[in-house]
């Protein structure tokens, strides 16, 4: 590989917390009968930088400021040994499908042309028996008539970041020179919403700020009549908390979209966080990192070929997502004997003895694991925003258990 493709990133600059890496005996769990979910979900870091200064950004504005030494672009030889790695992995473990996100920084700063040359490089690497599905987060500033016709030639699904209204968008999503991206997003989404762009359209994913109006925010995001919807929790953690008024404020946020959305005459969107908290309150499993107990099946790999877990831990601390592997010498298989990636898929057995004991345990699971952090002891703690995720499942299982009341009251009378 080119010799500028190698990253000068040590492999954990940051001593590894007590918990899990070193706590959890892996080979302990294997001994038990223990046995890891293979990786479902590939985060591709086609590009490093971005065209945008967002003030919540976990790549640049937190602990992990990794992306300063790595290679700005993915090089051909890093994207093939992916693509290879994840081809090897499906055929290992039989899987009928994986998903490959193209990912940065900004991914559409690649360009046309490399993107092109990757995605027909990873299709060809499949050999027909597991379906591979490609998808794209942007923040859409890129997007034009080109770009979407050359993604739409590839099926790749687009998802694109808004956060809400015009002003609330532009306030947190600036370019550097503190100018808001509203108005490109805004040209980006206009193609997605009709067709022929629309079949490409994978949905908004938006960071909540609760010093915003959630309903106002709500109403901008589906006017855009996305397909899915992610909301997503600003990240913080002990050793960094979130600088919020009030004692629940992302539970109060979250209660009104929440209850608009639960209460519409039809169903305006799907938005994952609600949905899988639902089928949790409902004995289910849920597919958001954010809540319940399921295992994490996603890898990621930076611009030099890394594989780390997933980008969310750089919030956390320097080289927290780091493996010490990389696709050009390692399998994925590899990976899912690190104590990082492990402890996100033993469920119940990762929690501290508060989650464990919490009588909403199963339905939050904890929270999302980088809520988790604290600079002392590491992930086992109960999520920094514990006090609003008891209020948020709880007030899900009230409107689901009063709804199942009066149903089953409505069949006995
Ligand atoms: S609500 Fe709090 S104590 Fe309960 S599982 Fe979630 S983070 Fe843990």
């Amino acid at each position: 590989m080119p010799a500028a493709a190698r990253s000068t990133v040590p492999l954990i600059v940051s001593p590894a917390p007590e918990w899990p890496h070193r706590v959890l005996d892996v080979a302990a769990l294997r001994a038990d009968g223990w046995r890891p979910t293979p990786f479902r979900d590939v985060v591709l870091k086609v590009h490093q930088r971005c065209n945008l200064a967002c003030d919540y950004c976990y790549v640049y504005e937190m602990a992990d400021q990794s992306w300063r030494s790595r290679p700005t672009v993915m090089e051909e030889p890093v994207w093939q040994a992916a693509a290879r790695r994840m081809a090897e992995h499906a055929r290992a473990h039989d899987l009928d499908t994986m998903r490959l996100v193209l990912h940065g920084g900004e991914p559409l700063m690649a360009g046309a042309d490399r993107l092109e040359r990757l995605i027909g490089d990873f299709r060809r690497a499949f050999d027909g028996r597991t379906r591979l599905d490609v998808q794209i987060q942007t923040n859409g500033v890129l997007l034009d008539e080109p770009m979407l016709t050359l993604l739409r030639r590839h099926e790749v699904g687009i998802g694109v970041s808004l956060d809400g209204t015009a002003e609330d968008h532009d306030r947190r999503r600036s370019y550097a020179n503190g100018r808001g991206s509203h108005d490109a997003v805004d040209r980006a989404l206009r193609l997605l919403v009709e067709e022929p762009g629309r079949a490409s359209f994978a949905g908004l994913l938006c960071t909540i700020d609760p010093d915003t109006d959630p309903i106002a925010c709500y109403e901008a995001l589906i006017a855009y009549r996305p397909p899915t919807l992610d909301l997503l929790v600003p990240h913080a953690n002990w050793s960094h908390p979130p600088a919020m008024s009030g004692p629940t404020p992302i539970a109060d946020w979250l209660i009104s979209v929440f209850d608009r959305w639960y209460s519409a005459p039809r169903r305006e969107v799907a938005i994952r966080l609600f949905d899988d908290l639902l089928a949790l309150v409902l004995g289910g499993t849920g597919r958001s990192e954010q809540v319940g107990l399921s295992p994490v099946a996603v890898v990621v790999v930076e611009t030099d070929g890394a594989i780390e877990q997933v980008d969310s831990l750089k919030s956390a601390y320097e080289g927290a997502c780091a493996t010490g592997l990389n696709v050009l010498d390692d399998p994925f298989d590899a990976a899912l004997s690190h104590p990082g990636v492990v402890a996100r898929q033993i469920g119940v057995e990762a929690l501290c003895d508060t989650c464990r004991e919490c009588t909403f345990r199963d339905e939050c699971g904890g929270g999302h694991y980088a809520h988790r952090y604290r600079a002392t002891n590491g992930f086992r703690n109960p999520s920094v925003y514990c006090a609003d995720m008891l209020k948020l499942v709880g007030h899900i299982r009230a409107r689901v258990l009063a709804d199942l009341h009066q149903l089953s009251a409505a069949e006995t009378a």
